[in-house]
């Protein structure tokens, strides 16, 4: 039987970390939280990575289990498509899901990390503190050190288990990093991301309930809305690029001749303002494996598998790390020998895969979805869809509404790349001959 008195450190009480102590504090465990930030509950909005974010089906699983699915939604907006910016001045709208009219949802970063550490916090068996720096670990031991910063104090803490929740530069991944056999592999791209933002003001002039693109080639930017009727607007771009442009008469001329009616929502001297107020994120993107060590360590969310933003799933996926830990613990009784094992062995290839296909996601965005190629393409997928939707789920369909292994919506777009060039070769074929017949006769 499940034994409900162990003890589980959770570094990191971000979204990810959060979410993870929900589900077991859920089980009896007995959870301490650190967070190196103070509780954002209580401090002023920190500038940062994006403002906001994508939410769909994964996510939602993970948080519905929890029971936070409700309240989360209720401040969320729905997105039900793309809505393409396309030069001169042109826009048109591609619903992500034309047959049950499923869509993603734009959520506060904040306001859904405030959610979590709430419902955290509810449960007797778990104590959250802030401003604790995890610097150091025993693996082996199952013993971490940890720093406060206001007092400048460190603590040995120890625990049955230690969940490293915290991010792309996991502190706990980098223990992991000096054991044998451990894989690791990160790239850096090389665009990056700027935030900007449409103002409550002027949100009105944008067309409601899609996620905006202005796809450009080489480079793009996307708006997700906000609750109070501003939109969180993310330029993506070459590095290169970004350093070009030095002063306010650059930004101008290069977003007239690219962005021009993204002048008129942002308003002139906002976009100056905001455009050198702060320089250019990077992105990264990591694989890594084992995410565990015996039965004592754990990885998940982006100290796990940090990925590039393009497909909106860097957090969904790490909710639904949440959701498969709880389901094997379930299975394994409890008996983290088998629970750690496995989760390594079951979340590597989906992993790997959904890493993959968000780098391939820029390229869509960015430039593909202005291409009548891909227009066909999307507009066979939906009849298909709408003909057999069991058996010819699109890609962005089953990564977004389903919780189809991402390594099963790989394979299964390859298939469908597959019938479609079979298909095509059998219509060439049956007009060859057609036409070798009727000029034979
Ligand atoms: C521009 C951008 C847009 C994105 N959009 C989307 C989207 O639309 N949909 C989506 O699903 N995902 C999106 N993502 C990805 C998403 O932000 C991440 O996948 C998600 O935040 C991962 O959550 P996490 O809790 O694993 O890590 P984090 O959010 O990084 O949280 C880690 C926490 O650990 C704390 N921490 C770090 N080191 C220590 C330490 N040594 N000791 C104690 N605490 C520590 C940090 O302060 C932080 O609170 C986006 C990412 C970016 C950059």
């Amino acid at each position: 039987m499940c034994d409900n008195n162990k003890s589980v450190i959770i570094i990191g009480g971000g979204l990810v970390g959060a979410l993870c102590a929900c589900f077991l504090a859920k089980r009896g465990y007995h959870i301490e939280v650190y967070e190196v930030r103070e509780d954002l509950r209580k401090c002023k909005l920190q500038r940062g990575r994006s403002i906001n974010l994508a939410l769909s089906h994964r996510g939602r699983r993970a948080l519905r289990t929890v029971g936070l699915e409700e309240e989360v939604l209720k401040h969320a907006i729905p997105m039900k498509g793309r809505l393409l910016h396309n030069l001169p001045h042109e826009l048109s709208s591609v619903p992500y899901d034309e047959q049950t009219n499923q869509c993603i949802y734009s959520v506060s970063r904040n306001l859904l990390n405030e959610v979590l550490l709430t419902a955290a916090e509810e449960y007797d068996n778990v104590t959250l503190t802030f401003s604790c720096k995890l610097v150091d670990a025993n693996l082996k031991e199952g013993s971490c050190v940890i720093q406060n910063l206001k007092t400048n104090e460190t603590i040995k803490a120890k625990a049955d288990l230690i969940i490293g929740a915290d991010g792309a530069y996991s502190k706990l991944r980098s223990q992991m990093q000096k054991l044998p056999l451990f894989q690791y592999s990160q790239t850096y791209i090389e665009h990056g991301y700027l935030e900007l933002s449409i103002s409550s003001k002027n949100g009105h002039m944008m067309i409601p309930n899609h996620l905006h693109i202005w796809p450009r080639g080489e480079f793009m930017m996307i708006a997700l809305p906000n609750k109070d009727g501003s939109w969180t607007v993310t330029l993506f771009m070459a590095l290169t690029r970004f350093k070009m442009l030095t002063g306010r008469e650059e930004l101008l001329k290069f977003f007239e001749s690219t962005f021009p009616d993204a002048i008129e929502l942002i308003g002139e001297e906002d976009l100056v303002e905001q455009f050198f107020s702060s320089p250019p994120s990077h992105l990264i993107s990591i694989k890594c494996y084992p995410y565990h060590f015996e039965n004592r360590a754990l990885i998940i969310g982006d100290a796990a598998h940090a990925m590039v933003p393009f497909y909106g799933q860097g957090m969904n996926c790490g909710f639904q790390d949440c959701t498969l830990l709880d389901q094997l613990i379930s299975q394994f009784d409890g008996n983290f020998d088998y629970v750690l094992q496995e989760f390594s062995e079951r979340r590597k290839d989906d992993a790997f895969a959904i890493c993959d296909l968000a780098m391939y996601n820029y390229k869509e965005m960015r430039d593909l979805v202005t291409k009548p190629s891909f227009r066909l393409r999307k507009a066979l997928d939906n009849v298909l869809y709408s003909l057999f939707p069991k058996y010819w789920i699109p890609l962005y369909n089953s990564v977004s509404f389903s919780e189809i292994r991402y390594t099963e919506c790989l394979k299964n777009r390859e298939m469908q790349n597959w019938m479609i060039t079979l298909s095509l070769i059998f219509l060439m074929l049956m007009g060859l001959s057609i036409i070798v017949i009727s000029s034979w006769k």
